[in-house]
């Protein structure tokens, strides 16, 4: 792939990774020689059918997981040289991840899950209250802070989700299918989300199985039986946000 010159250093530096789990005696590899580069600006849609190790990917990506073998370096950092604190404040300094379903604490306000990744970072309670308060206005939900999950439709929680990914201002966001539990209409206000975002300057991967979101991403690249199989470039359609 040729350098696109409005792309910045390498955050994502991926070379040969494997990822193999042993069921049994039997030997199945999700990634299967994964090399990847990601810089600063991209905006890119990872494809596949299920099972093709999109998630494995993501999550090694997002060093919630180790690969097998391979090296991977986030953000100039070779991760496997971390000890499990250090990368976790990498992870904390430098990614902010969203899913399927969210993942938010029931019980706990809008604004206390978007403070969470900000008590880590060892914030004091007022500076991490204006921060959580910024980011959600940012998502478009600054009215709907004392709001409990249970209180917001689907797509307000995945933006409840956004915010508490953007929150410490990562470098990278990782999505694994953010669109996966949203109807059409509301798939396209989280990818106008995206957009915004990373006009702003946030690089993003992001995992869908449908072309229709991914037409919203500069890159896609597709997956298979652990492999990337395709790896191109295309003008990102504008997504408009329903008024
Ligand atoms: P995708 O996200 O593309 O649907 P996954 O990355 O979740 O695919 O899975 C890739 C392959 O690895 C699948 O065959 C899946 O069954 C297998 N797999 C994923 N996680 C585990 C695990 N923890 N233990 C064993 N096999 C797994
Ligand atoms: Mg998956």
């Amino acid at each position: 792939m040729t350098a696109d010159p409005s792309l910045g250093p390498p955050l994502v530096a991926a070379s040969d990774l494997t990822k193999v789990y042993v069921l049994g005696d039997t030997e199945l590899r999700a990634l299967d020689g994964v090399s990847l580069t990601v810089r600063e600006g991209d905006f890119v849609a990872i494809m596949g059918s299920s099972g093709s190790g999109k998630s494995t990917l993501m999550n090694v990506l997002g060093c919630l997981d180790r690969p097998t073998s391979g090296s991977y370096s986030l953000a100039g950092q070779e991760v496997s040289s971390l000890g499990r604190g250090q990368l976790a404040e990498l992870r904390n300094r430098t990614i902010g991840f969203v899913f399927q379903s969210f993942n938010l604490l029931a019980r706990t306000s809008a604004v206390e899950n978007v403070e969470l990744p900000l008590v880590y970072a060892g914030l004091g309670r007022s500076e991490r209250r204006e921060r959580a308060r910024a980011a959600l206005a940012r998502v478009g939900l600054g009215d709907r802070l004392d709001h409990r999950p249970s209180q917001l439709s689907g797509g307000q929680q995945q933006r409840v989700a956004i915010a508490r990914a953007i929150v410490n201002e990562p470098k990278i966001m990782f999505a694994d299918e953010p669109t996966g539990n949203l109807d059409t209409r509301t798939s396209v206000a989280i990818m106008a989300l995206f957009q915004d975002l990373w006009r702003a300057g946030l690089t993003i991967i992001f995992v869908t199985h449908e072309p229709d979101v991914a037409r919203y991403a500069s890159r896609i690249l597709v997956v298979r039986d652990g492999k990337i199989v395709s790896d191109t470039r295309q003008e990102p359609a504008v997504a408009e946000q329903a008024a």
